[in-house]
């Protein structure tokens, strides 16, 4: 890997280039010898990759188990898209949506699209990944959203599940996203919450997958610019997790006057599984444990991590937000 296949940028946001670093952390899941640094803007706070793999090298650090996840986990997947349509559906006009549109950005297999076509709603699909599985039941776009033949107010609703903060410029998304929803329409999006322990401290995000990290006042920004309105921000955990894996080393280390570096955090399973060469078996499952054990730390944060989790949902602090913007 040289140069030519990593790029620095300036603030999507705003266009600043006054950076501040705020960690570095390796591709835990598939490339673990190649680092990356998580910025932030010091004008808007805007966080991000940088510099970042460009978007011609980016496929390398999508292999095609990171779509297997969705045949895998079904049922648990089936789960999820009833809760998202939940959490907009009541800001549907008199809940009426016979005759009306809904795009679906980053629609992988097309069961969220699919979930909604079961209800009556006329779906269209934006998938560029060439690894997920080919859809023919409805029209999926194979091309950026950005690029997408269609330039007018034609989608009453536009979803992006956990999507803007793997693409290389969300303001152009914004922009297109403001231009073809409705007037009263609505734009639907979860990203990770870059204000959260677990997103900014603990090293939880999925780098250098994730190349953009957003926060309340940042995505309000980029909403406002395009002429939508931020109607609500859902901090739960209903639909997708973020577990503050390791927070009580986090406060441990503050409480110290020193900052958690990745090299201070403990081995996840499946990276300590990798690295002994251990197959799935309950041994392999105490060894793992017994590794955990010798930090006593490590069994306390784990013990009240529920606890935590409550405490940053109602805080307002949760790794994941839902945010709902309508079209003014
Ligand atoms: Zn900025």
């Amino acid at each position: 890997m040289n140069n030519l296949y990593f790029e620095k940028v300036n603030c999507n946001l705003c266009g600043f280039n006054g950076l501040k670093k705020i960690y570095s952390m390796p591709d835990r899941l598939y490339h673990p010898d190649q680092w990356f640094t998580v910025v932030e803007c010091q004008s808007c706070g805007l966080g991000f990759v940088n510099p970042r793999p460009t978007f011609l090298t980016m496929p390398y650090y999508y292999p095609s188990s990171f779509y297997e996840d969705f045949e895998r986990n079904k049922k648990f997947h089936n789960k999820r898209y009833r809760k998202e349509y939940e959490v907009f559906k009541h800001y549907i006009d008199n809940n009426d949506y016979k005759g009306k549109f809904l795009l679906d950005i980053g629609c992988a297999n097309g069961d969220f699209p699919r979930y909604m076509i079961s209800l009556g709603w006329n779906v269209e699909g934006v998938e560029i990944s060439k690894n997920s599985k080919p859809i023919y039941d409805f029209k999926v776009y194979n091309q950026e959203f950005t690029k997408i033949p269609v330039n007018y107010p034609f989608y009453d609703v536009i979803t992006a599940w956990a999507v803007l903060e793997h693409t290389h410029d969300p303001m152009s998304y914004f922009i297109k996203a403001g231009n073809l929803i409705k007037k009263g329409g609505l734009f639907v999006f979860l990203v990770t919450n870059f204000k959260s322990v677990s997103s900014r401290y603990l090293f939880r995000e999925d780098i250098p997958r994730h190349l953009y990290f957003f926060t309340e006042e940042t995505i309000r920004k980029y909403t406002s610019s395009v002429g939508l309105e931020l109607v609500k921000v859902d901090y739960s955990d209903s639909i997708y997790t973020m577990f503050p894996v390791n927070w009580l080393l986090y406060y441990f280390y503050r409480l110290r006057g020193k900052k958690l570096e990745y090299k201070n955090i403990p081995l996840s399973r499946g990276e300590y599984f990798l690295k002994y060469q251990l197959s799935k078996t309950i041994f392999s499952n105490f060894k793992y444990a017994a590794y955990l054990g010798k930090n006593p730390l490590n069994i306390v944060s784990m013990l009240f991590m529920p606890a935590f989790t409550k405490y940053q949902i109602w805080s307002k602090n949760y790794g994941i937000v839902t945010y709902i913007a309508k079209k003014i």
